[in-house]
């Protein structure tokens, strides 16, 4: 009986396995026909400046949609790019395209906008990456310093000593970076002080949690961190006004989220900014 079991419990594992394999290798599939047949959009949303009122500058998301899948968010199959090392030519693609936008809006006569990008460390790991981004630049005909560039806290501490050499090539084009998600993972803080960062983007759970009526001492304490060592510190996901609030009252200067706007398609970042009068 033991015998049968471990069998047909084997066979299970085999299934699973082979559907697992067979469900990977077609959402591969589907990627690489979306990079040749262009599905990938990057939308644009906001960062809002609380002091002055204004937008200041977009992030850049990545936006795939395929005609049987419909409309798919990142956190589904950026880890699957990232696996297959597509991340490699659809990072150049998505940087090509965050720093054509930021022609545009120089174009139009917004040149002190910032356009951020989330950029993998795999990417940066990359011998050609700071060549890539600054031909990007060129081609655009925009500033360096008008790009700032993303990394997730925990996969930056991972990789560092394979990431720092063309941070800092990049760093002195004038190009800024910026810690995302910051709190999230389990790095120490002694790193902070190294770092090559201009900014740290305290990660939405925090923003989340935020309200009058509850204990918000961690996130202030992170905003107080941040503007002692220099950094510009950026509030993700803020939905609320509230939440609004309690940050403009510890000084978190610049937020992000969709009190002030959902990511939007490219066309409507240029409405949104001359309907606001900016
Ligand atoms: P992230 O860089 O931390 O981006 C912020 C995420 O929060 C975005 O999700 C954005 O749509 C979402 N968000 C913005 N405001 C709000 C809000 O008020 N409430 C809530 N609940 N969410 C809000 P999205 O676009 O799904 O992207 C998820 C993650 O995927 C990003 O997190 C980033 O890590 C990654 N990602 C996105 N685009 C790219 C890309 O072009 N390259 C790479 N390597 N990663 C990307
Ligand atoms: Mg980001
Ligand atoms: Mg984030
Ligand atoms: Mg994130």
């Amino acid at each position: 009986r033991g015998k049968e079991e471990g069998r047909n419990r084997s066979e299970f594992f085999h299934q699973k396995m082979n559907e697992m394999i067979w469900e990977k290798s077609e959402l591969e599939n589907k990627l690489r026909l979306g990079l040749i047949n262009q599905e990938f959009r990057l939308h644009y949303q906001p960062l809002y400046d609380v002091m002055s009122e204004k937008i200041i500058g977009f992030e850049a998301l990545l936006r795939w949609s395929t005609p049987d899948l419909g409309l798919v968010l990142p956190d589904k199959f950026i880890k699957h790019i990232e696996d297959t090392r597509l991340i490699i030519p659809l990072g150049n693609w998505i940087i090509k395209t965050a720093c054509q936008f930021a022609g545009k809006l120089a174009d139009l006569g917004y040149q002190d906008l910032s356009v951020s990008v989330n950029v993998s460390v795999l990417q940066i790991m990359n011998e050609d990456f700071a060549a890539a981004v600054m031909d990007a630049i060129q081609e655009a005909n925009i500033s360096p310093k008008s790009i700032h560039l993303e990394i997730t806290e925990s996969r930056l501490m991972e990789s560092y000593d394979l990431c720092v050499q063309n941070i800092l090539k990049l760093k002195n084009e004038g190009i800024r970076f910026a810690i995302d998600d910051f709190g999230t993972g389990y790095s120490s803080l002694n790193y902070l002080k190294d770092l090559p960062v201009s900014t740290i983007k305290i990660d939405k759970s925090f923003i989340r949690d935020l309200s009058f009526n509850s204990n918000n001492n961690l996130t202030e304490l992170i905003i107080i961190l941040a503007q002692k060592m220099g950094l510009e510190i950026v509030a993700e996901g803020v939905e609320t006004p509230e939440q609004y609030h309690i940050l403009k009252t510890y000084r978190c200067n610049i937020v992000q989220g969709y009190m002030i706007s959902k990511p939007l398609p490219e066309e409507d970042t240029i409405k949104l900014l001359i309907e606001r009068n900016q």
